[in-house]
């Protein structure tokens, strides 16, 4: 089982989790033809216990269209996959906005059945230097502790704005630490993830996919590069994060993995961010969704 670690000087912790490093690693090219997938349909009895599917069904069987079940290598005790459709390619930025809807239900859902056990944090990993082990389009959930302190940021004042819709902002703060880093924050204030209404919910069955769209059109393929910017796109393929904030205040940043974290960074815990954040959100504003 996992151990956490603090370091007395700084209040942070560790997670020392060895049962990680068994997990399996799917090779790199998706054109792989004679794998199998354990998160496509038909394979429901090979990943970990079923604990939440839509629609409501007999467990382990196919038929379902979102699907939630433990992780079979753990961080903490409590850790979840939510595999996001049984579609082996499609993510976010290519699934149906109702099949968006049904993945974030269940993101709501299953936080709320956490809460009890701690800080839960909902986290989406796209591509290998994301940290993303199986391709099939799935996010995890981990619950934390609440004695184990979080060094997690506070929603963040909302400037350089890309799109407004009803119920969100989307933007890139000043205080971006990556390139491109963008943030969704709901105009409904105070709230935590959990509590998020009907109404904001499907508004933002579009608004995560149409950010996603708009960051993937520009970086991927890195043609559209802009006078006295840095080069930065995606090489592999689409690779970034996202987290739901755990706390009160919600909101969901959105990190593409661009650049690598070198000594400076790792000695100072100081972030050095090539691209201006009111420059990212004038280029993601032009971006039209494709
Ligand atoms: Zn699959």
């Amino acid at each position: 089982m996992a151990k956490f670690v603090p370091d007395v000087t700084t209040n942070r912790w560790v997670i020392i989790a060895e049962g990680r490093s068994k997990r399996p690693k799917e090779a790199k090219a998706a054109s792989n033809v004679n794998k199998i997938c354990v998160f496509c349909p038909g394979f429901e009895k090979i990943p970990g216990t079923e604990v939440y599917r839509i629609p409501q069904g007999e467990p382990y069987s196919p038929g379902w269209q979102v699907r939630v079940v433990t992780n079979k290598y753990p961080i903490t005790d409590f850790h979840e996959v939510i595999i996001h459709s049984p579609d082996d390619v499609k993510d976010f930025d290519r699934l149906s906005v109702e099949q968006v809807h049904k993945i974030l239900t269940a993101f709501r859902d299953r936080f709320n059945f956490h809460t009890k056990n701690g800080y839960v944090m909902i986290f989406n990993n796209v591509g290998e230097v994301a940290g993303a082990s199986i391709n099939h389009p799935h996010s995890q959930l981990v619950v934390v502790p609440k004695q184990i302190t979080l060094d997690s940021l506070s929603i963040e004042p909302v400037v350089n704005p890309v799109f407004e819709t009803d119920h969100f902002v989307v933007h890139c703060p000043d205080f971006s630490q990556w390139p491109f880093e963008v943030w969704l924050s709901p105009k409904k204030r105070g709230e935590y993830f959990g509590q998020i209404a009907p109404e904001a919910l499907a508004d933002l069955a579009q608004v995560l996919p149409n950010t996603l769209r708009r960051l993937i059109k520009h970086l991927l393929g890195g043609e559209h590069f802009h006078p006295g910017m840095p080069m930065v796109a995606f090489k592999d393929g689409p690779a970034y994060n996202f987290y739901i904030y755990h706390d009160k205040d919600w909101y969901i940043r959105i990190i593409p993995r661009l650049v690598h974290r070198a000594g400076f960074e790792l000695g100072t815990g100081l972030s050095v961010n090539i691209v201006d954040p009111a420059d990212a959100a004038e280029i993601l504003k032009e971006e039209t969704e494709g």
